[in-house]
């Protein structure tokens, strides 16, 4: 499937830098091991995505006011147990209304109670005293939840703290088959060719300046590759990245459209699972 798109890389690479050649000791050209780029739609040369997790109030007072003054789709993980789900819950559905997807980060937001600093795991949402089919069936009821908040049937999954295993055996499997994608893992999208795109790797960011920001989008754009944001508060809330910090990655990326695509994780995971099971000439 993987070797589907491959074929079809010198239609998206005649638009835009290829693997660049080198030459061995006797003269001859040989390509080097750069990953291929991607053939995003319109050519563009990088997929960003943006995405918010924990169903928070700073997101809905400020990343989405943001996001929709440059017209930009992004993906809300809600954590269905989330108090700003039920206290705000016409603004999620709105939202919803105008593109963004709400994806699914659990009801309970399960983590390990006994990973590095997780003092604030209360005992009954520790994933460590969670069976892998409970998991399942809270996480296949969360998404019945988010479909009578915005009608729809597809969507993706952010595993809550990028982890699924649980007290008695991985989960990621048992949910995977209900999602066109899942975030999961900390890191990264280095090679779009062994992309999983049950287990795409997120980057995090906490507290970092909108110029850290620009840069991780420019470097994948130079590899042909993707960006998949996972952000928290947004110039509040936990684990957050400043409102100016936010915004002027918006800027740049409004500033850029020929070089990004900006969509929900829905739709850049759709186009990835399309490319890879096109038919080949
Ligand atoms: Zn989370």
């Amino acid at each position: 499937m993987i070797v589907a798109w491959m074929c079809l890389l010198p239609l998206a690479a005649s638009r835009a830098a290829g693997p660049e050649l080198v030459r061995d000791d006797n003269g001859a050209a040989a390509a080097t091991e750069a990953p291929l780029p991607f053939p995003w739609p319109e050519a563009r040369r990088a997929a960003v995505s943006l995405a918010y997790d924990d169903a928070l109030d700073s997101q809905l007072d400020n990343a989405l006011p943001a996001l929709d003054r440059y017209g930009f789709k992004a993906t809300f993980y809600l954590t269905l147990a989330s108090d700003a789900v039920a206290r705000r819950m016409a603004e999620w559905r709105a939202a919803a209304a105008s593109g963004h997807e709400l994806g699914n980060h659990s009801l309970f937001h399960q983590c390990s109670g006994s990973a590095p600093d997780r003092a604030w795991v209360a005992p009954e949402r520790d994933l460590d005293a969670t069976s892998a089919g409970q998991m399942r069936d809270q996480v296949l009821l969360a998404n019945v939840a988010l479909q009578a908040l915005d009608g729809r049937s597809r969507r993706t999954f952010t595993a809550p703290c990028g982890e699924t295993l649980a007290g008695d055996g991985d989960y990621a499997a048992l949910v995977a088959p209900a999602f066109v994608a899942t975030k999961r893992g900390i890191g990264p999208v280095t090679d779009m060719a062994t992309l999983d795109p049950d287990a795409v790797p997120v980057d995090a960011p906490v507290g970092v300046a909108g110029s850290e920001l620009i840069a991780r989008v420019e470097q994948a754009a130079r590899v042909g590759g993707m960006v998949n944001f996972t952000f928290h508060g947004i110039g509040g809330d936990h684990l957050a990245v400043s409102t100016r910090a936010h915004d002027e990655l918006l800027e740049h990326l409004a500033a850029h459209p020929d070089i990004y695509w900006v969509d929900t994780f829905l739709e850049i995971m759709t186009h990835v699972r399309d490319v890879r099971t096109r038919p080949v000439d």
